[in-house]
C-alpha cells in the first residue's frame, strides 16, 4: 500500500493547480519538459526516440560544445586532475585552473577582478546576495531571469521592479528611493532570454549616472555574440564604463557550465568571503574549467563564430518572418515565435519534433506576460542545409496550423 495516498493536507496540495495544467497539456503522454536525448551527436544534432533531429532549441550559440580544442582541453584536465574538486574553494583550495580561468575572464572583459561560480544561476545568486543586504535597494527589470529574482530575495535588500526595458520608469522609481541612490543597484540583462529582445543599455546608463547608482548587466545571452570583441551588449552599446558588475554564464556561448561576475570595484574580491553561493558549494570541475579557458581563447582569437551566428540569425529570422510567423524581436541569437496559447504552442512543438526539429516550448508561468511561444536558438554551427530543413519544417507546420502568410 502506498502510504502517501489519501493524505489530507499533504505538502503537495499546493501543486494541485500546476498538476491540473500539466495533465491538460500533456494528455497524450509526450512531455516537452522531459525529452530524453538518446544521444547528442554534435552541437546541432541529437537522436530522440531513435530518430535524428536538428537541435534548434539549445543555447549553443557558437557551437563550441564539440569544438575539438575545447574537448581536448577537457580530456587533458580529467587525465591530469581527475573528475571533480569535491569541495568549495575556501575549504579545499583553488586549483590553478580556477585562477587561470579568472585571470582569463578578467582579461577578456578588461576588468580588474573576476570570480567564477559553479553555475550561471549561482553567479547571479552569489553576486547579488553577496553584495546586497538589508538597507540596500535593488531595482530590477520585470523580465529579469529567475536567478536574478532569487538572488535579490536571498539578499534581504528592498526589491523595486520597473517596467521591462523602460528607462523612464526606472528613473521615476530610482528618484523615489528614500535616502538617494548611493546604495541602489540596477540590474538588467543584455539580451532577454525568453523573447530575445535587447535592453536599451545607453538609456539605463544615463539614468544610473544621473542618480549615482550602481549597475549590473547579465550578459548570459550576449557574450561572444554582441560587441566588437564579443563582450556583450554593454560593449556593442559603448557603455561598459557605466557598468559596475557584469555577470554571465559558461553554459551558452562557451559550451560548458559555470558562471562569473566581473568588476573593477577595488573591494569586489571581498565577495569570496561574503557570498554564500560562492562559499558553500563545490567549485567547478577541472575539465569544465579547462574547456572554458579554451573557449575564451577561441572567441578572443577569431571572429569566425560570431560572423556565422549573425549570418544564420538573419537568414532564419528573415525566412521565418516571411512564413507569416510572429517573431518577438529583431534578428538575434534567440528567435521566439509567439503562438495563441499553450495548447497551440505544444501542438506546434510536437509537429516540429515529428519533422525532426527540436525547439523549446515556453509557456506560462515561465514566460513574460503569460505568452506562449516556441523559443528557438540559432547556432554558428547550423549548416546551410540544416537551416533549409528547419525552414521547410516550419513552413509545413505553419501551413497545417493555418498560420502561414
Ligand atoms: N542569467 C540568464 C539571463 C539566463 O538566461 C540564465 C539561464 N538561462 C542564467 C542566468 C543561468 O545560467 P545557467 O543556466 O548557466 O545556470
Amino acid at each position: 500500500m502506498n502510504k502517501y495516498v489519501n493524505n489530507s493536507g499533504d505538502l503537495f496540495d499546493k501543486f494541485n493547480a500546476l498538476d491540473e495544467t500539466r495533465e491538460q497539456l500533456l494528455g497524450d503522454g509526450v512531455n516537452p519538459f522531459h525529452v530524453r536525448m538518446d544521444r547528442v551527436k554534435s552541437a546541432t544534432e541529437a537522436v530522440i526516440d531513435g530518430r535524428d533531429v536538428i537541435l534548434f532549441g539549445t543555447n549553443n550559440y557558437l557551437g563550441l560544445t564539440f569544438d575539438p580544442a575545447c574537448m581536448e582541453a577537457a580530456r587533458a584536465a580529467v587525465a591530469a586532475e581527475g573528475t571533480g574538486t569535491t569541495g568549495s574553494r575556501i575549504a579545499n583550495g583553488s586549483y590553478a585552473l580556477h585562477q587561470d580561468l579568472e585571470a582569463a575572464i578578467a582579461k577578456f572583459f578588461q576588468r580588474s577582478s573576476a570570480i567564477v561560480f559553479s553555475t550561471g544561476y549561482q553567479a547571479n545568486l552569489g553576486v547579488l546576495a553577496g553584495l546586497l543586504g538589508p538597507g540596500d535597494t535593488v531595482l530590477i527589470d520585470a523580465d529579469n531571469h529567475a536567478s536574478i529574482y532569487d538572488g535579490c530575495r536571498l539578499s534581504g535588500a528592498d526589491i523595486v521592479r520597473f517596467k521591462h526595458n523602460d528607462a523612464a520608469d526606472l528613473d521615476r522609481r530610482l528618484g523615489r528611493v528614500p535616502g538617494g541612490a548611493a546604495r541602489c543597484l540596477i540590474v538588467v540583462e543584455g539580451v532577454y532570454s525568453m523573447m530575445g529582445d535587447v535592453a536599451p543599455l545607453a538609456d539605463f546608463a544615463e539614468v544610473k549616472t544621473k542618480h549615482g547608482a550602481y549597475m549590473m548587466v547579465d550578459e548570459a545571452h550576449s557574450l561572444g555574440i554582441y560587441g566588437e570583441h564579443g563582450r556583450g551588449n554593454a560593449e556593442s552599446d559603448g557603455i561598459e564604463e557605466a557598468v559596475d558588475f557584469v555577470v554571465g554564464t559558461f553554459s551558452k556561448s562557451l559550451g560548458a557550465i559555470g558562471g562569473y561576475g566581473v568588476s573593477d570595484h577595488p573591494r569586489f574580491e571581498l565577495l569570496r568571503l561574503a557570498s554564500r553561493p560562492y562559499m558553500f558549494t563545490a567549485s567547478p570541475s577541472p575539465s569544465n574549467v579547462a574547456s572554458v579557458i579554451e573557449a575564451l581563447r577561441t572567441i578572443s582569437s577569431t571572429d569566425e563564430h560570431r560572423v556565422r551566428i549573425w549570418q544564420n540569425a538573419h537568414v532564419l529570422h528573415g525566412d521565418l518572418s516571411a512564413l507569416g510567423l510572429d517573431i518577438c524581436a529583431p534578428p538575434g541569437p534567440i528567435i521566439a515565435i509567439r503562438l495563441d496559447d499553450a495548447a497551440q504552442a505544444f501542438a506546434f512543438w510536437k509537429r516540429l519534433l515529428d519533422q525532426g526539429i527540436y525547439t523549446n516550448l515556453a509557456v506560462p508561468p515561465g514566460t513574460p506576460n503569460g505568452i506562449s511561444m516556441l523559443r528557438c536558438s540559432v547556432s554558428a554551427a547550423h549548416s546551410d542545409q540544416q537551416i533549409e530543413k528547419i525552414i521547410a519544417a516550419f513552413a509545413l507546420v505553419a501551413q497545417e496550423f493555418g498560420l502561414a502568410a
